[in-house]
């Protein structure tokens, strides 16, 4: 039973018992949802505080403006890089597979607003700290955190290190209590995704096959090829090592769809098991929890390929292109909770001029496809940190 003395492994071993749970015992899993909420709720407890903790401490731990560029820098360069290497293998399977091409299905559509390249400017700047602090607006808090970082640099050194204690002691005492958090993950994971298999079953998973199949395999191919390739060839990390150290976080970003909700354990992951130093994992993870999707982005693009598939509409290769852009700025403008790529990806459709009620085709399968995409967003971010920790 020493396999069983790991949080990760009794993890991985919830999650398996919860999708038999649900599948056979749906009136038991359904009976405890209570203790996933609980978990979530946990995470969520302490998303807002960590992210300013953090993002805060890492730029003005960083000494001097020019070096927060020289990260900041390098950071983009990965995460534009990775989205975009995403979006394209997304692509050129959908080409490959056609998804969607023979059968013509429809559903019921949703009602949705349509996501804006203004809406992702505006969603950057808070209206007020405070009161994005207050409710959980990811993006704002970390460009007030960044901001305020900068700042604190131009301070002399006596008035930098009043601040920096301070946030610097808020962010380990929330370590500290992410650490307990974390015993809770097994019972959490199984609740959260046992009450799922029980509610949603796994039948429209087979209706949708072909394109389950091609946004699965794309998954597949961008996190276990390209991004491993990466870690291999600009971290000298084994990527089979590098995925046991960090794969506490994998699962809870499986279980729970959202990396805001997982990126405190990612944090505790990166410094305590990968080794990555704070001053990289505080700034380059908050960041990528919302920014770098390569799941998401990947997805968008096959999204919107297999809805133009099934519309019977055939796109152009500056369509195509198109996509390319919208997916990675969809992607990008996607807050890190459950469903949020499908509420960018109206932007998607839009400026390819397909029917935003395509994004009904595909609802049904949307949480386990978001389960898969969120674990390839953290496991991008989580490899990002890893590799710019070499070079910084
Ligand atoms: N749920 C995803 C995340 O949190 C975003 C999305 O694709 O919906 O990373």
């Amino acid at each position: 039973m020493r396999f069983l003395r790991s949080v990760e492994n009794q993890t991985l071993l919830a999650l398996g018992l919860a999708v038999l749970t649900g599948l056979y015992w749906p009136a038991f899993a359904l009976k405890i949802g209570l203790v996933g909420d609980v978990f979530l709720r946990l995470l969520k407890m302490i998303i807002a505080p960590l992210i300013l903790a953090s993002v805060y401490t890492s730029v003005s731990g960083l000494g001097s403006i020019a070096r927060v560029k020289n990260l900041g820098v390098k950071t983009l360069i990965y995460y534009l890089a990775t989205t975009s290497l995403a979006v394209i293998a997304g692509l050129i399977l959908v080409n490959l597979i056609r998804p969607g091409a023979k059968a013509v299905f429809l559903r019921e559509a949703p009602s949705l607003k349509t996501f804006t390249l203004s809406d992702l400017v505006l969603s950057l700047i808070p209206q007020n700290p405070v009161k994005s602090v207050a409710e959980g607006e990811v993006l704002p808090i970390i460009f007030f955190a960044l901001a305020f970082g900068l700042a604190t640099l131009s301070l002399p050194k006596g008035r930098q290190r009043l601040l920096f204690d301070f946030f610097e002691a808020l962010n380990d005492a929330l370590i500290v209590l992410i650490r307990w958090i974390i015993y809770l993950t097994p019972a959490g994971v199984f609740a959260i995704v046992a009450k799922l298999v029980a509610e949603k079953g796994l039948s429209p998973l087979l209706e949708l096959s072909s394109y389950v199949l091609t946004v699965v395999l794309g998954l597949f191919l961008h996190a276990a090829g390209t991004l491993a390739l990466l870690l291999f060839l600009f971290a000298r990390e084994k990527p089979w090592q590098f995925f046991l150290k960090v794969r506490e976080a994998l699962l809870v970003a499986f279980s729970t769809a959202s990396s805001a909700a997982t990126l405190p354990i990612s944090l505790e992951v990166a410094e305590e098991k990968a080794g990555i130093p704070k001053k990289v994992a505080g700034f380059v993870l908050p960041l990528g929890a919302t920014v770098n999707m390569d799941g998401t982005a990947l997805y968008e693009a096959v999204a919107a390929m297999f809805i133009a598939n099934v519309c019977g509409v055939e796109l152009s290769l500056g369509q195509q292109i198109l996509i390319f852009l919208t997916a990675t700025l969809a992607s990008i403008g996607a807050a890190g909770i459950p469903s949020a790529g499908l509420v960018t990806m109206t932007m998607v459709l839009q400026t390819v001029g397909l029917p935003l009620e395509g994004i009904g085709l595909i609802l049904a399968v949307d949480r386990f496809l978001d389960m898969l995409r969120t674990s390839v967003n953290v496991w991008g971010d989580l490899i990002g940190a890893r590799i710019i920790a070499r070079y910084t």
